[in-house]
């Protein structure tokens, strides 16, 4: 996994999603080299360029161009011939012509949760997997309530990374926010 500060950067695009929980996504995302996956809201790409590495065929999107743009530069960097295809648009007009899908990771929605994981949950192949990373309180809920309506027996974890920052006079323990991963499963006995 690549660290976070190898990611380039353009100010106000948020991302990358942090090292530890890019490692928990792919964990649950329960990828293989023939996966398609869909990242919705791909910000500075940190998850797309690591699917990209990892799996047959990646679409992402952001309605942010400058996301687009840094998440190309980071492509560039990290995986030129990876095969990805950027949409510089709002996830649902991009999820209204996608073949089906084996992944769908949702790290940003503004809005429009319900409908995209409903959307996702109609174009995602039998066995597929619905991941949303959620800072937002109201993300855990309502994928999860939505998730269980959709009979995808949702689960979800929540972490707290502590990373240690290494001072002269010892290691200091360094607090990030905590995150959620919330995953469905479609026709998951
Ligand atoms: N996982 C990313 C960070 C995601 S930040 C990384 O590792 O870099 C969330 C992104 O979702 C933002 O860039 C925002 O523009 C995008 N976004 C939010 N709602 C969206 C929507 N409805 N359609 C497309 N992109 C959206």
């Amino acid at each position: 996994m690549i660290p976070d500060h190898e990611f380039e950067k353009i100010e106000g695009v948020p991302g990358p999603t942090k090292q530890e929980i890019r490692c928990l996504v792919m964990c649950k995302a329960q990828i293989s080299s023939d996966d398609v996956v869909l990242d919705v809201g791909c910000g500075t790409g940190g998850l797309t360029v690591e699917f990209s590495q990892r799996v047959k065929k990646v679409f992402a999107v952001d309605k942010n161009p400058q996301a687009v743009e840094v998440t190309l530069q980071n492509l560039k960097k990290f995986n030129p011939s990876g095969d990805v295809e950027l949409f510089k648009n709002d996830a649902l007009s991009v999820m209204e012509n996608l073949p089906p899908l084996d992944v769908l990771v949702i790290g940003g929605s503004s809005g429009d949760l319900t409908p995209i994981i409903k959307r996702g949950h109609e174009i995602l192949k039998k066995g597929g997997r619905i991941i949303v990373t959620a800072i937002l309180l109201e993300t855990r809920s309502t994928s999860v309530s939505i998730l269980k309506e959709l009979e995808m027996k949702p689960e979800i974890v929540e972490v707290s990374v502590a990373r240690g920052k290494v001072l002269n006079s010892g290691t200091m323990m360094k607090a990030n926010n905590p995150v959620a991963i919330i995953t469905g499963y479609k026709n998951f006995n």
